[in-house]
């Protein structure tokens, strides 16, 4: 079993008897790699350091939140001051409706926007006011798109692209699951079959709108914009899933640069500045569906609490400033040394990469759906996640996820870890 040092293998043994697989969220158990985390003593910048002592440059981010980089003092000076003045309410306080402004401000689509504690939570309430506000039940998700874990989200397609979807996980009521079509993505043909069959009946698609939790796979020209026309055809909401994208690719995410109006986007990671946050929003009157205005009923106790959104303030002003242009350019310079080095070695691989996102594929076959994801040499990518932590480069220990760039890191920290994949690369 692959295990980084002898302290994290001894915590996670005591971790293992008082949590289910030692870890809060499945993926941090390295499953996927065949062997076991290490547990992080503090993190600065663009490194982490282990409780055996050894740094890694890390390519996660914690999963995408950190995109300043790792306790950044921006942040930390942030909520030192907030702090001094109480931590959660439960009552209207001054940052959460600078937040609401900001994000109003920068996008575009977004007329109102309710605060909540995670990504997950978001979607789930956007689900929810969509099914409200059409009065209808059913709802279009993608094979391979993630939206955190709701019932009406953990949904494996069926046996064909029009079947009811099937529970992904135990405890999910086949009722639910049955409101769900799973449909490959990328696919246009499908999705006019779906809307041709039920499309009176459907309240919403939900889409990531770059897929980023099955590798990061790109929509064909023409896709979302697809998407965009059938809904509205059908009377359907377009649901955008920016958890992952939004503020990290620019002021309003993915439908920024596809310049596209969803009704309603879900928010996440970056925008919490490190701390629990999700958001969604859109539409007024759709929005104007939710409690207290109207019918749809959703709330929270933390929702909107001061620190957090402090945080999320913070880090998207540093955005502001310091600029989307930065993070591109760090990512440019990465995928420029690595197609190079990936081609010399003569390694079949895909790889997209869209600002400080980026995912490494090997296999040749091009990305269009999970299904190509799926293709690739696993046992490669094994050996060459463990070279790499090896020498302490820590990109997500799973060929499913999307690598990211921060702000903290620098051109000599991105050449160091081509030097590395070089070396790893050459030895497997
Ligand atoms: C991470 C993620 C979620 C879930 O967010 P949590 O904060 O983990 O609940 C939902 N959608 C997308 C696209 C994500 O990347």
């Amino acid at each position: 079993m692959n295990s980084p040092g002898p302290l994290s293998k001894k915590m996670f043994a005591a971790a293992n008897l008082v949590t289910p697989g030692g870890v809060n969220s499945p993926v941090r158990a390295f499953k996927n790699v065949d062997g076991e985390p290490f547990f992080v003593r503090r993190a600065k910048g663009s490194r982490v350091e282990d409780i055996d002592g050894k740094t890694y440059i890390d390519y996660i981010g914690s999963w995408g939140p950190n995109i300043l980089g790792h306790a950044p003092a921006v942040i930390i000076n942030t909520l030192h001051e907030v702090a001094k003045d109480g931590i959660s309410f439960g009552i209207p306080n001054l940052f959460e409706v600078k937040m609401a402004q900001k994000i109003v401000e920068w996008v575009p689509s977004v007329e109102k926007v309710r605060m909540c504690n995670s990504g997950t939570e978001a979607t789930m309430s956007a689900i929810r006011l969509a099914r409200g506000f059409t009065g209808r039940d059913k709802l279009i998700k993608f094979d391979g798109c993630y939206h955190g874990h709701s019932d009406s989200l953990l949904v494996a397609a069926g046996s064909g692209a029009l079947t009811q979807g099937n529970p992904d996980s135990a405890g999910v009521p086949k009722a639910f699951a049955e409101k769900t079509i799973v449909l490959p993505y990328n696919d246009p043909a499908a999705l006019e079959a779906a809307f041709a069959a039920v499309g009176d009946e459907i309240a919403a698609i939900i889409v990531e709108s770059y897929p980023a939790n099955a590798g990061l796979v790109f929509p064909k020209p023409g896709y979302l914009e697809l998407l965009r026309s059938i809904t509205k055809k059908h009377g359907a909401l377009l649901i955008f899933d920016e958890v992952m994208t939004g503020f990290r690719l620019g002021k309003a995410g993915v439908q920024g640069l596809e310049n596209l109006t969803p009704d309603l986007s879900c928010f996440g990671k970056v925008i919490g500045g490190g701390l629990p946050v999700g958001a969604f929003g859109g539409r007024a009157d759709v929005m104007d569906f939710l409690a207290p205005n109207g019918p749809v009923y959703q709330a929270g106790t933390l929702s909107g609490n001061p620190l957090a959104m402090a945080a999320g303030l913070a880090q998207l002003g540093e955005l502001e400033k310091r600029g989307f242009e930065r993070l591109d350019q760090l990512g440019a310079h990465f995928e420029a040394g690595l197609r190079k080095l990936l081609d010399e070695k003569g390694v079949p691989h895909r790889f997209n990469r869209v600002g400080s996102m980026f995912c490494l594929f090997f296999t040749d076959r091009e990305i269009v759906n999970v299904k190509d994801v799926m293709q690739q040499d696993l046992e490669l990518f094994r050996k060459f996640f463990w070279g790499c932590l090896d020498k302490g480069i820590y990109i997500a220990p799973s060929p499913y996820e999307t690598g990211f760039i921060s702000l903290a890191h620098t051109e000599p920290d991105l050449d160091d870890t081509l030097s590395v994949f070089e070396e790893v690369l050459r030895k497997i």
